[in-house]
């Protein structure tokens, strides 16, 4: 099986927009409470306007300077028509707070710019629209890629997913939707259509699976078969999700946030399963999981190159703070906690291109690529005197404390043989008196 390939995650914004929020209300007192539920929860500004005309003013002035739109339909009369119009000609999605659910309304308000409506002082309705607008002010960083032959049905669902304000790219058939994955690694879920020349969707989504798994990239198929196999077909080619057409658009998108909320969740989930709590750092599970890939890599690379010495370095550290029992002792738990974060910190910042660890109590460990590190212990001294060198004030106590590390970049067969031959030259550090390195380089 071909190696999967690491899709990159984006996480911040790479653009400079000011996210606001343009609140068209003219319920000042309803106007004012939704303001400051939205600004509390959520990284955006919210701008009140009392009417039409003033927000037109506004909006002819910058129209860019506002990423969605709020406002009340409580009738469907021509004012509130106008005012979805108006919001509709910048280009804004709008989420409207109507007063009472009913069919004709919904479909009205959905042939516009609606992304959404709440009902009007329903216990939920502020939390559900700082949902919304959390979910459109994610959807900035999202990229969408919809693979379909007919450009017309491309065309339809680019409007809506960008009315939502996804990212969105384009491919006529399979062949061509797995080169733009290749080229956009960022590309974060697929739309694809089944029957296409070249390469069909089924095809596509098992080719892009044997790449990218599951909870890297999110593959929704679609497909006007009524053949209900069909929808079988894609799952078990890896889909994550299928939909027949037609479909309704506000169906697309809810099957779209779940696929999406759920991805975020198994991200979420792995993170905390890889980061200790306490420090930030890594922990013991990723730092051994990591390390042996980093360690096979070194190998593999070694092997290629036929022991010359142009291969990288690797060298393993283990530290541990000294007399961190007295710390605790002396100051307190609480107290010794914070000298465990401070040290995570420094080790962060003075390794911050390595693989850096808390892989026990007060113990932590580094694999480092870097040449600075596996030819001497100058920049590991460094970083020692550094920790030695500071006073350290937690709570009343001003105090300081050292650390000893042991090292080695010889190249064992396993992570694991590294760490026992580094951890066996922290000992020796340790009964030579504490606060110094002790180790043994490579030849490189
Ligand atoms: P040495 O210089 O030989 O390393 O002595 P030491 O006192 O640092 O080592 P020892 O292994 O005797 O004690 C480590 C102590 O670290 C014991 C344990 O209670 C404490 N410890 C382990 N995890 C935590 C933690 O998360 N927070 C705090 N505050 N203490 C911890
Ligand atoms: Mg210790
Ligand atoms: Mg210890």
């Amino acid at each position: 099986m071909q190696q999967r390939q690491l899709r990159t995650k984006t996480r911040s914004h790479d653009h400079n927009t000011k996210f606001n929020v343009l609140l068209l209300e003219p319920d000042a007192n309803y106007a004012l409470s939704l303001k400051q539920i939205i600004e509390d929860n959520l990284p955006v500004g919210v701008t009140i306007v009392r009417n039409v005309e003033v927000a037109r003013r506004l909006l002819e002035k910058d129209p860019a300077q506002f990423f969605i739109s709020i406002t009340s339909v409580l009738n469907l009369d021509s004012s509130a028509f106008e005012k979805i119009d108006l919001l509709g000609e910048f280009n804004l999605p709008v989420i409207a707070i109507v007063h009472h659910y009913e069919d004709e309304m919904r479909d009205q308000l959905i042939k516009r710019h609606v992304i959404d409506y709440v009902v009007k002082d329903n216990t939920f309705d502020r939390s559900y629209i700082c949902d919304l607008i959390s979910r459109v002010h994610k959807n900035f960083d999202i990229k969408v890629l919809i693979v379909d032959d007919s450009k017309v049905s491309r065309f339809i669902i680019a409007r809506e997913l960008s009315l939502q304000k996804f990212q969105v790219k384009h491919a006529s058939n399979g062949l061509e939707a797995l080169a733009k994955l290749k080229a956009n690694a960022d590309i974060k879920l697929v739309l694809v259509d089944n029957q296409m020349p070249n390469m069909d969707g089924y095809t596509f989504t098992a080719q892009a699976r044997e790449l990218y798994h599951k909870d890297e990239l999110i593959i929704i198929g679609i497909s006007g078969s009524a053949d209900p196999r069909m929808a079988v077909k894609f799952l078990k080619a890896g889909a994550n999700d299928f939909i027949a057409k037609p479909f309704n658009y506000e169906m697309l998108l809810c099957r779209i946030t779940q696929n999406l909320d759920m991805l975020d969740a198994i991200n979420l989930a792995k993170e905390l399963s890889n980061t200790d709590f306490l420090s930030g750092l890594h922990n013991r599970r990723y730092f051994f999981e990591q390390g042996n890939k980093l360690l096979n890599t070194h190998t593999q690379l070694s092997n290629k190159a036929h022991e010359s010495s142009s291969g990288e370095p690797l060298t393993v550290m283990m530290m541990d703070i000294d007399f961190f029992k007295k710390i605790n002792d002396k100051y307190g738990h609480d107290v010794g906690d914070e000298v465990i974060k401070n040290f995570s910190d420094l080790l962060k910042q003075h390794f911050a291109d390595d693989l850096v660890a808390r892989i026990g109590g007060e113990e932590f460990a580094v694999v480092s690529q870097s040449r600075l590190h596996a030819s001497n212990f100058d920049a590991i001294n460094a970083f020692r005197l550094a920790v030695a060198n500071q006073n350290i004030q937690v709570k009343e106590y001003l105090f300081r404390y050292t650390c000893s590390i042991g090292v080695t970049s010889i190249i064992g067969k396993n992570l694991d043989e590294m760490v026992v031959n580094a951890d066996k030259h922290l000992y020796k550090a340790k009964h030579s008196g504490r606060n110094q390195v002790s180790g043994i380089l490579g030849e490189s």
